[in-house]
């Protein structure tokens, strides 16, 4: 604490990210990163405008937009670009959701967002999930300025059908509903589809996951143009260069890599149900997830002793001690080598 903090900073309860170990050999299944590397399209990329880092980059990011815009279907001024979508996110806040009704989110969802609120002067009411650990969307019928979901949920991996953030939309016109698909590449249904008919729907997505682009921190929105000038007259007042030349060139090339895209989406949707059976077998309540992680409890073994024996052996997963969810794990689907060695040392366990 200091005297020169200003008074929000006192109040502030700031985010707290997986770690991330200095030793090798650990086998890393907290943090949702992609196990496969990036298309070697997106290092070459990379390397040639490394050429040009003399330079400011392109404060509207225009190459990136519009591959964006090709690959979803939707126009380059339709979308909005960020330092990740955790930027995105942040802007999304300040620009969309502070209203003097409460913004809603679930009680079990990212755990970023009521950072978020804290930071902004954001009131918020969070909004159970039901018994099966699922979104309900007519339990979102009560008073509020906004209504926020994460689809496929995290830390559950539970997706809601597109229909039914249609139906959501179409319910509460005038109420904004933005939909954080992080995960949604990996069988999940996205949303982005509704974005024409729907002036309501503000999509984001980000390269961190399914692009494996994590440390190059590109996120992006989708939605129609007032949304988007909303974000993009925030983001103009903060930082004008928000997405770099190196991120920009990246991102670009790992868009146009559809194969490589394909084919290591594939391997994850295959190691993820394979991880979930032997899960299964080993006596874990598995959630059916639909992102490229997995929630998952032990019949008989509390998640914080799990967590802290799989460390002890080297295998990192994520333990939330909130309620409800403390005795989850969530984990993060790697490779078939990672998954492997996380099942042995648990039939160590257990
Ligand atoms: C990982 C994640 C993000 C943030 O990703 P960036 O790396 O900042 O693009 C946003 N929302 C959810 C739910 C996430 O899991």
């Amino acid at each position: 604490m200091s005297r020169f903090w200003s008074p929000v900073v006192h109040t502030l309860s700031p985010y707290v990210p997986g770690e991330q170990p200095k030793q090798d050999g650990i086998v890393k299944l907290n943090t949702n990163e992609n196990p496969y590397p990036p298309s070697p399209r997106v290092l070459a990329a990379v390397a040639s405008a490394a050429e040009r880092l003399r330079l400011y980059p392109d404060p509207g990011a225009t190459r990136l937009r519009e591959a964006i815009a090709a690959h979803c279907d939707v126009r380059p001024e339709q979308v909005f670009v960020g330092n990740g979508s955790d930027e995105v996110l942040a802007h999304t806040f300040q620009a969309l959701l502070k209203h003097n009704m409460p913004l809603l989110f679930p009680d079990v969802t990212y755990s970023f967002y009521p950072v978020y609120c804290g930071l902004y002067g954001i009131t918020h009411d969070e909004v159970p999930l039901d018994a099966a650990m699922r979104i309900d969307i007519s339990d979102y019928r009560r008073p509020s300025s906004a209504i926020l979901l994460c689809n496929p949920n995290a830390p559950t991996g539970i997706a809601l059908q597109r229909d039914a953030i249609a139906s959501l939309l179409a319910e509460q016109p005038d109420r904004l509903v933005v939909v954080d698909e992080a995960y949604v590449d990996f069988g999940a249904e996205s949303a982005v589809p509704l974005v024409a008919r729907h002036d309501n729907l503000l999509v984001i997505q980000t390269f961190s996951k399914s692009r494996s682009l994590a440390g190059l921190r590109v996120g992006f929105a989708i939605g129609q143009r007032p949304l988007i000038e909303a974000l993009e007259r925030v983001k103009d007042s903060f930082n004008s260069y928000p997405v770099d030349c190196l991120a920009i060139a990246g991102a670009v090339a790992a868009i146009e890599d559809d194969g490589w895209f394909r084919k290591t989406r594939a391997r994850i949707i295959a190691n993820r149900e394979t991880l979930a059976r032997e899960l299964g077998q080993l006596g874990f309540e598995v959630l059916p997830s639909l992102a490229n992680f997995v929630f998952a409890r032990h019949r008989n073994r509390s998640g914080t002793d799990l967590a802290a024996a799989l460390r002890q052996r080297g295998v990192l997963v994520r333990h939330f001690g909130k309620p409800r969810i403390e005795d989850f794990l969530r984990i993060t689907v790697g490779t078939e080598a990672e998954c492997a060695r996380l099942v042995e040392v648990l039939r160590g366990l257990i």
